[in-house]
């Protein structure tokens, strides 16, 4: 048991990262956080525990219950979805358009041959962070940050990338690397 006046800073640390970090913070963590992610996920992808979706998603819902994307909305301010075709579809409906005049207006192809917007943020995404077409919103936007996705393990490459992105999917990770034992 430890004194009321001394509590060991690797506990301060667990406690902190129990919770996604301020998004002003989030770039300089990430980037520290980076080898030794990475060192977790090639260990992953070598050995996976045969609970780990499981894990996943039960930190993932725990970290969400704590956190409000309303507050954040970083995903929807610096990085586009995919647009499949019936996202294209569903959208142009909603808004009136015609599919190939949605995709002048507001989308583009990448160097993945993939649809994604214009421009950053998201035209869609309101001053209160609320998304203008959420009920039509692309798959992509449904299921990002993909952290309660089945087979996470195939989403490891991503999942490192957005833990610069998304501070709930950094606080997950370090959840995860503090109890899966490899
Ligand atoms: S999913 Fe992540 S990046 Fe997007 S609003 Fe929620 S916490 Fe922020
Ligand atoms: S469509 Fe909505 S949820 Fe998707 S990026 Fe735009 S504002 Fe965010």
């Amino acid at each position: 048991m430890f004194s009321t006046f001394f509590v060991p800073l690797p506990l301060i640390f667990h406690t902190l990262i129990m919770f996604p970090p301020p998004i002003e913070q989030l770039p300089l963590l990430a980037r520290d956080a980076k080898s030794a992610n990475k060192r977790f996920f090639d260990q992953l992808k070598r050995r996976k525990p045969a609970n780990l979706d499981d894990t996943v998603a039960q930190i993932h819902n725990e970290v969400f219950e704590q956190y409000d994307c309303l507050t954040c909305a970083n995903c929807c301010k610096t990085t586009s979805p995919l647009f499949k075709t019936k996202d294209i579809e569903r959208l142009a409906k909603y808004l009136r358009l015609k599919p190939g005049e949605f995709i002048d207006t507001y989308l583009h192809i990448d160097e993945d041959n993939d649809y994604v917007l214009q421009q950053s943020p998201c035209p869609f995404l309101g001053s209160d962070n609320m998304c203008a077409v959420y009920e039509h919103r692309p798959t992509a936007c449904r299921e990002y940050p993909h952290t309660n996705n089945r087979k996470f393990h195939t989403l490891l490459g991503i999942t490192l990338k957005n833990t610069a992105i998304c501070p709930a999917v950094f606080a997950i990770v370090e959840r995860l690397k503090g109890e899966l034992k490899l």
